[in-house]
């Protein structure tokens, strides 16, 4: 298996009014071409339960775009199991998407739930309800939650910072589920701190899923979600073609575009302590979001 980790480490060029400030960037982004970023982190411990606990069958969620669908269809090949993607939306087919289809291409089984439904998924009893609808095996079922949600998935992310070399005050990374951050939170030490951003326009879902795996205080900032999940303006896309030209580096405007430019503008607006080495948690990018 070719996994590029430990992830590199670079030193960011941008301008901000604090000069004495220092950037760099954990390029998790390069760490598998199919399961990049934070989904490979999240992936790596819910893989090893599942083998351990002698199943052979994986079963996830998620919508028709998820980066962790398709992440989690290239891990379950990987590791030699059969896997099931629950897809959000009943209109939905396995060619809506060049996402779905390479779910599909890497041995996953799609099946198509509507959203009302789709919102119980997390409910005690909620697979034995569509067992029957989408006759799905009986046992030996490995459920990984939507967006690897769990703990499993916040100890693989704290393993982030055991790869930093560098003495750094703050890391910053983006909060879909909050996983990644409240993995960071838990793993933290001394006077270092995590910033999360909130990429969601309700984050009550972040804060849960936080709450679940973590009791330390946390800073998320949810300032930056530019209207909720994957909306986007142009002073984001201009931020983040601006961004790209001086670092030759890609950003997606559903997570790490809004991450990196709520970094910037705390910077800016003077949130952290001059002198501050800060690293920003490259997680990855949404396919077909990229500028
Ligand atoms: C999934 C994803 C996230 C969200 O991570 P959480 O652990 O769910 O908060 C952030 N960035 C990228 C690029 C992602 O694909």
């Amino acid at each position: 298996m070719q996994l590029n980790i430990p992830s590199p480490l670079e030193k960011l060029n941008f301008p901000t009014r604090d000069l004495s400030i220092e950037l760099y960037i954990k390029r998790d982004d390069l760490i598998h071409r199919d399961i990049s970023g934070n989904k490979w982190r999240k992936l790596k411990y819910n893989m090893e339960e599942a083998k351990k606990s002698g199943t052979d069958t994986l079963l996830t969620f998620g919508g028709a775009f998820s980066n962790h669908i398709r992440a989690t269809a290239a891990a379950a090949n990987m590791f030699g199991l059969k896997s099931i993607g629950i897809i959000r939306g009943e209109e939905l087919s396995e060619q809506s998407n060049e996402n779905l289809e390479f779910a599909v291409r890497q041995g996953m089984k799609l099946y198509f739930l509507d959203r009302t439904t789709y919102f119980y998924r997390n409910q005690d009893g909620f697979i034995d309800k569509i067992r029957d609808q989408f006759n799905l095996p009986l046992d030996n079922l490995f459920i990984v939650p939507e967006g690897g949600a769990n703990e499993s998935g916040a100890l693989g992310c704290g393993e982030i910072l055991q790869e930093i070399n560098i003495d750094f005050d703050y890391i910053i990374t983006a909060c879909g589920t909050g996983t990644t951050f409240a993995g960071l939170v838990n793993a933290l030490s001394g006077n270092r701190k995590a910033i999360g951003i909130s990429v969601l326009k309700d984050s009550s879902t972040i804060w849960k899923n936080i709450e679940a795996i973590t009791s330390k205080s946390c800073d998320l900032v949810e300032d930056y979600h530019f209207g909720g999940y994957a909306k986007k303006n142009a002073e984001l896309i201009d931020f983040i073609t601006y961004f790209q030209k001086i670092n030759q580096i890609p950003l997606d405007y559903v997570y790490t575009g809004k991450m990196m430019y709520g970094l910037m503008d705390l910077i800016e607006k003077g949130y952290f302590k001059p002198k501050s080495r800060i690293v920003a948690l490259h997680t990855g990018g949404v396919a077909n979001a990229m500028i």
